[in-house]
């Protein structure tokens, strides 16, 4: 699946694209959809270096008919696009606008959003802080957990997020009371968007999963935890996480992340090996780092730094298990990893891992110290793929600010 779009020598006329470390260098061309200043109308576009190209000039109406194209026609308009980039013809400037004169929208209306939860290091990691005794359940390492999460909560990165209220127990046995949450935490997480749609009815074969995977951006699952360990049992998350949930704008190919595809990490000895409909599959190899910025911060420090390979579950094998009973998928769904986690220390993707509950308070350069989220603080999610041989692919970043709870008693 390695063509020339890959080819690290390749240039475009565009010069920002073409300084080492730029997100997006011709070689990535991630999609998004965005507004001109000073005009309504949303544009289908893709990134490069520091500018939007507008994708009408390839009569592409909207990104969500981009999402229902078939695998071959998606990686046919990338080719395209690649070559109106890199041959300079009359008077393409004007099909480009600087990406800091645009707004942007989400990529496309989110029709059905799936939270997973395949990092096994924050499975055992939160079960250890919830059920001290059974940390990870038994069928974890046979079935991929998941909830169905909510779509109209979905917010763009740069959207700030109200700290929500809702039933907290204040000690075990007490009654519960409604206030702010206490426990305001982030979770590191890549978003997945499919497409094109799969048959109701029709289990999609591992084999054939990544043809259902339009492409990844960031996403950050803002958790209450104190809502949620209280709400959880017996059927999951449910007002904890639904408040809201950011996503990053650019939407990267799964065509833009083939070089950083590889084998998935071999299971621990003595796990399981996954049941056949669920045996084989790739993984990418993404970097992810979360960053924080309180209001007594001039600059963003990074908290923790993990690798999407670490995750027990990959993304093929999240896209069979949720067709396997023949639930249907279409096109401008969304699907979440769960915390990216790695067993590393540093490599946890969330204040309740990193601070083992708010038992161990992160101490940040400044003095300041944080069990969860305080009001005003700014969480930056930061991703990208290195591989040798190939020209580094970023995602972009993923931001949210939080702003204080509405609440009258
Ligand atoms: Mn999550």
């Amino acid at each position: 699946m390695i063509d020339r779009t890959h080819d690290p020598d390749r240039r475009s006329w565009v010069e920002s694209a073409n300084q080492p470390g730029c997100d997006f260098p011709i070689q990535n061309l991630p999609f998004a959809t965005f507004r001109r200043a000073g005009d309504r109308r949303p544009l289908p576009g893709a990134a490069i270096g520091d500018r939007m190209l507008d994708l009408t000039v390839f009569g592409i109406e909207a990104l969500s008919g981009i999402l229902s194209m078939p695998r071959a026609r998606r990686v046919e308009l990338r080719a395209r696009i690649g070559d109106f980039l890199e041959r300079h013809t009359p008077d393409a400037e004007f099909h480009l606008t600087p990406i800091a004169h645009c707004e942007f929208e989400l990529p496309c209306a989110i029709g059905d959003y799936t939270d997973f939860y395949a990092s096994a290091n924050h499975a055992r990691n939160v079960g250890s802080l919830f059920r001290p005794d059974n940390p990870l359940l038994p069928n974890y390492k046979w079935v991929p957990i998941a909830y169905h999460g909510r779509a109209s909560s979905i917010v763009l990165s740069g959207t700030p997020v109200r700290r929500p209220c809702g039933q907290i127990s204040p000690a075990a046995g007490a009654p519960p009371i409604y206030a702010p949450t206490r426990k305001l935490d982030y979770e590191l997480e890549l978003g997945a968007f499919l497409g094109p749609e799969t048959e109701l009815g029709e289990p999609v074969p591992i084999g054939r999963a990544p043809e259902h995977l339009a492409g990844v951006c960031l996403l950050n699952d803002w958790s209450a935890r104190d809502i949620q360990a209280w709400e959880y049992q017996p059927l999951g998350p449910f007002l904890a996480k639904n408040f809201a949930t950011s996503i990053s704008p650019f939407l990267v190919t799964a065509e833009a992340l083939e070089p950083f595809r590889g084998d998935p990490n071999a299971r621990p000895e003595g796990d399981p090996p996954p049941l056949p409909y669920l045996a084989g599959g790739s993984a990418f190899d993404i970097q992810l780092e979360v960053w924080l910025r309180t209001p007594g911060m001039s600059e963003p420090v990074r908290v923790s730094r993990g690798n999407f390979r670490s995750m027990y579950w990959t993304l093929d094998q999240m896209i069979a298990h949720h067709t396997s009973n023949g639930c249907n998928l279409r096109p401008g769904d969304l699907i979440g990893s769960g915390t990216v986690s790695g067993p590393e220390p540093e490599s946890r993707g969330c204040l309740l891992e990193l601070t083992r509950g708010g038992a161990e308070p992160l101490a940040l350069p400044n003095g300041e110290t944080r069990r969860f989220l305080e009001d005003g603080d700014e969480v930056i999610l930061r991703g990208w793929c290195e591989a040798p041989g190939f020209r580094r692919v970023g995602l972009g970043e993923c931001r949210g600010v939080v702003l204080p709870a509405i609440h009258s008693e």
